[in-house]
């Protein structure tokens, strides 16, 4: 009898029906692995674009956000803003809603991020203040001291939210301040936490420190950095003593009643 060498019809076609089956399991996660690249690219560009379009706000430029579109999204015209064109992965096309930039394709816009953030000079206050006092990633004792005209650096614990909070109202004339949602003042504040700083606003323009009555330390407008959210609700509520946690964990307390409100500049609006 003849020795059998190959693979007789029988193995083949099982062999092709496995290799089928594998495909067919593999091709769908190819397929989501592609659309959600797709779906990424395609809100970077849509981030890249409103963070142009708010840059050249800051330089003098006047117009509004669906001309600067257009502009920029327009194959044809000379792009002098990017070096790329800022385009959808999928072919969707581009369009102003609200102060967005907003993709036909439906599913590119469930993680759309606003660019009603933190005004840019108060974060650099912020982080300036902050980076102040570090020497090589150590809080610097005698930098602090001196700006707070402690003698006896024993008394304090310096990296406690108050002395911050007291050095930053000391060192930048006070509070930076803002108009909220039905015109009043507010002012800018923060809390030092385990992982950065919470941003939030309030009615009170005095630094008052946690033992005295209707602290500052009550937040009527607070910060998600995570979705670029401010919230507001007219109560507010305190975050006093919160500086190990984090600041996901501040936001995820907050309490009933928290509406979303759009910051424009140093201005709230519904
Ligand atoms: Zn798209």
């Amino acid at each position: 009898m003849k020795k059998q060498t190959g693979f007789t019809l029988v193995e083949l076609v099982i062999a092709i029906a496995i290799l089928g089956i594998l495909a067919g399991l593999a091709i769908p996660q190819f397929m989501e692995a592609r659309n959600e690249a797709a779906k990424k690219e395609c809100l970077a560009n849509r981030t890249q674009i409103l963070r142009m379009f708010h840059a050249q706000r800051a330089v003098g430029y006047n117009g509004e956000l669906a001309p600067f579109l257009v502009e920029v999204t327009d194959e044809n015209s000379e792009n002098k803003y990017f070096t790329f064109q800022p385009k959808c992965a999928d072919n969707g096309k581009y369009s102003v809603a609200d102060e967005y930039v907003v993709c036909s394709i439906e599913g590119h816009n469930e993680d759309i991020v606003g660019f009603s953030t933190i005004p840019e000079d108060l974060l650099k206050k912020f982080n300036d203040m902050i980076d102040s006092f570090y020497k090589d990633g150590v809080l610097d004792v005698d930098v602090l001291n001196k700006l707070l005209g402690i003698t006896n650096a024993g008394d304090w614990l310096l990296t406690k939210n108050d002395q911050l909070r007291d050095a930053f109202y000391k060192t930048n004339g006070g509070w930076v301040e803002g108009t909220g949602i039905d015109g009043q003042k507010i002012y800018f504040k923060f809390l030092k936490t385990a992982d950065g700083i919470f941003i939030y606003a309030n009615q009170r323009k005095e630094f008052l420190n946690s033992s005295e009555s209707g602290s500052d330390w009550n937040a009527q407008y607070i910060y998600d950095a995570a979705t670029q959210k401010w919230f507001y609700n007219s109560k507010g509520q305190g975050f006093y003593g919160s500086e190990n946690k984090t600041e996901q964990d501040l936001v995820g307390e907050k309490n009933a009643g928290w509406t979303e409100v759009t910051l424009s500049g140093n201005t709230f609006s519904k």
